[in-house]
């Protein structure tokens, strides 16, 4: 059995669907409700490989909100994390991917030195954080969607925006080793980190998003930000494409500007349907097809009878262990989505 550990992006957002989600009595408390929520399966889900295999999930909503880190909120947020873990486990979970901020807040609180929770002694080889596979997919989108919009990557900058953190770093070693790309612009804060993936890669250049935004024919977000940036599209290149792997979306305006593309990023499609509907309250486009590459990183793991931490730890994803997620993914029946 496999497990997704998610939530959602806001209070506004979970507010609105308590309802759909099974817990109306949730759906006009503020965000202190919310700290002391327990996890919950909310979803039940059966997935049918393109190979004819089926396996069985559960969806589980760990109550955790953006909003408790901007508010420092750490102890309720860590809290949420590891009991939805211990849920999920208690459960029987065997594969539970880690979604969205929770393999951060996982990563950035140390939670490995958490074991126990209450009677659950977390066996952590039980959970993956699904980044190699959401790598792997946003590599996809930069490699075909580039190739549609007539961007040559042999004569194009790449920006990475969040380029030090797991999947920023996996996604530039990639282009790297994999690609033609001209030139690769590294953006974060930390820049004795920053300064560190130059000296791995042996080039990139280091520059603020400022600076990076009009230089790009490409850039890829996935920076790790409660609440989405404002840019100016006036400022890019045209054309532009904008790969978006945050969750929540790293970009807060939703541009529509002539030469700008962007694309969801770190997004599968699944070649049949997925009865579930979890995806619909995430507001996926197509929800019974569409989903986070990490969570379907958990499905291909379970398909294989692969119960391991796949994905674990900061900045160890390689560039082989990415294709071969990458052939799981599509014996299975995935892809990445394309526009
Ligand atoms: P990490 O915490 O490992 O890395 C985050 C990166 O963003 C770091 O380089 C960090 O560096 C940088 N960063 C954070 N804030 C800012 C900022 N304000 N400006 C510039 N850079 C910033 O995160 P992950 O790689 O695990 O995840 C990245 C994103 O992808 C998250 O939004 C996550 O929710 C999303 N995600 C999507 C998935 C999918 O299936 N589509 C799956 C898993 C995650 P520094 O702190 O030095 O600035």
């Amino acid at each position: 059995m496999f497990g997704l550990i998610g939530h959602l992006t806001s209070l506004e957002h979970a507010q609105s669907v308590a309802q759909e989600l099974g817990y109306p009595e949730y759906a006009d408390q503020g965000l202190d409700f919310w700290c002391s929520a327990p996890p919950q399966i909310v979803d039940h889900i059966t997935v049918t490989s393109i190979t004819g295999q089926k396996i069985e999930g559960k969806y589980v909503e760990s109550c955790f909100l953006p909003e408790m880190l901007a508010t420092r909120r750490i102890k309720a947020a860590t809290r949420k994390i590891l009991n939805a873990m211990a849920h999920a486990q208690k459960h029987g979970i065997d594969i539970t991917a880690l979604g969205g901020f929770s393999s951060i807040i996982f990563e950035n609180f140390n939670l490995e030195n958490f074991k126990q929770v209450r009677n659950v002694t977390l066996e952590f080889e039980r959970f993956t954080t699904g980044n190699t596979h959401t790598a792997y997919i946003i590599c996809k989108q930069v490699e075909e969607v580039s190739k549609k919009l007539g961007i040559d990557l042999s004569q194009s900058t790449v920006a990475i925006c969040g380029a030090t953190g797991d999947i920023g770093s996996a996604v530039t070693r990639w282009l790297d080793k994999k690609t033609d790309v001209k030139e690769l612009i590294l953006i974060a804060r930390n820049q004795e980190r920053l300064k560190e993936l130059q000296a791995e890669l042996g080039r990139g250049k280091i520059l603020t998003l400022e600076e990076a935004l009009p230089q790009a024919d490409i850039i890829v977000w996935v920076a790790s930000m409660p609440k989405g940036v404002e840019i100016d599209a006036t400022k890019l290149k045209q054309p532009c494409l904008l790969i978006d792997g945050g969750y929540p979306k790293n970009l807060g305006t939703k541009i529509q500007h002539p030469g700008v593309y962007v694309l969801n990023g770190g997004i599968v499609e699944h070649s049949l349907d997925i009865d579930w509907k979890i995806m619909k309250i995430v507001n996926m486009d197509v929800p019974a097809r569409q989903l986070f590459a990490c969570f379907a990183e958990s499905m291909l793991l379970e398909f294989e009878k692969l119960h391991t931490n796949f994905s674990w730890g900061r900045n160890q994803i390689t560039v082989d262990k990415m294709e071969l997620i990458g052939k799981m993914s599509i014996k299975h029946g995935f892809r990445p989505l394309l526009g």
